[in-house]
């Protein structure tokens, strides 16, 4: 059977927001925070049928996130400490 790795990488560590962009080394830990917030306030308005205040876009822009390399590394990120701070 193979290992439990819920909520871990390939080396077994946990899965956090990486504290740099991987391409450039921009600071985008401290903006991921912010941006789940202002995401999740753009969802519930979506989903209540509403016109959102600002979109992920515009969250984006707003933060400082202006290169691609930076964008990627927020949204392509699946948040699993939840999941792994069960077994800590
Ligand atoms: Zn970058």
């Amino acid at each position: 059977m193979a290992p439990v790795r819920k909520g871990r990488n390939h080396i077994g560590d946990i899965v956090i927001i990486p504290v740099r962009c991987f391409t450039c080394g921009k600071i985008i830990g401290d903006v991921y925070e912010q941006y789940n917030v202002r995401k999740k306030i753009y969802d519930e308005t979506v989903k209540a049928g509403e016109k959102p205040k600002e979109t992920p876009k515009e969250i984006l822009d707003d933060l400082g996130v202006s290169r691609y390399c930076c964008r990627r590394m927020i949204l392509t990120h699946v948040d699993l400490i939840g999941e792994a701070a069960h077994f800590e």
